[in-house]
């Protein structure tokens, strides 16, 4: 077989110490200045949810903010690239800062997510209006990084990209923006008009104590316990719909909930929530937080966690299914899953720290 795939890991970024400060510095400065001009030219006129034109975004949170005091230090948390050690970026953030989007106006961030970001709601069953309004959250989340990326890809041409790597990065950002609009839509519709059974829910744990971690987000996972796919996450057949499932890791005042649900009607998955749904809870976290390191980049993580543990989730985080195409032979799809399968493999999930443990609970 060619030899045409070589996977990413983001943490193979190359050693910098015989890089000049000099150069480190230029280099800092120019991603920041070509991703500030991405998002400019990403600026939407109006707001997403409502559309009424608005000057002003709200700087919308991808995790509800009590989490994430929750766990932070000193007004601070880690993010991944703490974990993943990319030179050019900042290693923590302040909770301000942290994973927020700039898409919809003030008072539709004040009243579409006001059931789930209300702590005292995780006191009672989880709703239907709950689950709605993490799906709206997420998928704004996504939209708002791909508005990005395709005016970053565009602004990469001019600085010498390949012409055949732009175009195929756009057509890949254009799917993905109609299925995170489609999910969007869904969202809106669901909390609007919430019925019973409109998700399904898995997964919902509830820990009696605080975990040093918070994620929410949507994930195609690729493959499921026994290594049968899930999703063709490089099929570019327009037609091709990819699933996510949603995943919520919520730390509380003196408890913790972890949700995991999904769209109605959802085929994909069913093989994959047999499967998870037969292992002991501490099993099922294991599986979880493995998911969230080995296909995640938007957790945050609390600076309480000691540098060793760190250092052993660097195992796993930074896994990407992009790849490198080395050479001009295009793969087939099941050339590519091949390739990938063993970049996700569960067994993994013993070796790293499991962060959802007791051991790992924020002492305040
Ligand atoms: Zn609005």
């Amino acid at each position: 077989m060619y030899d045409f795939y070589s996977p990413l890991r983001l943490n193979d970024i190359p050693d910098t110490s015989g890089i000049s400060k000099d150069r480190m510095i230029a280099a800092k400065k120019q991603t920041n200045d070509l991703l500030k001009q991405a998002k400019t030219q990403a600026k939407q006129n109006t707001c997403y949810i409502c559309k009424k034109p608005c000057t002003s975004f709200c700087n919308s949170h991808t995790i509800p903010q009590f989490c994430l005091r929750n766990i932070a230090k000193n007004g601070n948390v880690y993010y991944s690239n703490t974990i993943l050690e990319l030179p050019v970026l900042k290693e923590d953030k302040g909770i301000n800062e942290s994973g927020t989007f700039h898409l919809i106006c003030r008072d539709c961030d004040s009243k579409v997510f006001s059931d789930y970001e209300n702590p005292d709601n995780y006191n009672n069953k989880i709703t239907t209006k709950m689950l709605a309004q993490m799906e709206i959250k997420n998928n704004l989340k996504n939209i708002s990084k791909r508005l990005i990326e395709v005016n970053l890809y565009d602004l990469m041409l001019g600085i010498g990209m390949p012409d055949y790597w732009v175009e195929s990065k756009k057509r890949v950002s254009d799917m993905d923006l109609k299925e995170y609009n489609a999910c969007f839509e869904h969202g809106i519709k669901r909390n609007m008009k919430p019925f019973e059974g409109d998700y399904y829910v898995p997964i919902h744990i509830e820990l009696p104590y605080t975990i040093p971690i918070a994620f929410q987000g949507a994930i195609a996972l690729f493959n499921d316990l026994e290594g049968n796919p899930i999703n063709e996450i490089h099929n570019l057949d327009p037609k091709y719909v990819i699933e996510s499932v949603y995943l919520s890791v919520l730390p509380l005042k003196d408890k913790s909930v972890i949700i995991m649900f999904i769209k109605n009607g959802v085929k994909r998955y069913s093989r994959f929530f047999k499967q998870i749904k037969k292992l002991t809870e501490t099993e099922q976290l294991c599986v979880l937080n493995y998911i969230v390191f080995a296909y995640c980049e938007d957790y945050f993580i609390s600076p309480d966690i000691s540098k060793d543990s760190l250092e052993r989730l660097i195992q796993v985080a930074g896994q990407t299914t992009e790849g490198v195409l080395t050479s001009d032979h295009q793969p087939n799809l099941n050339e590519i899953f091949d390739k990938v399968s063993p970049i996700y493999n569960y067994d993994d999930r013993q070796n790293i720290p499991n962060l959802f443990l007791e051991e790992f609970k924020i002492i305040r």
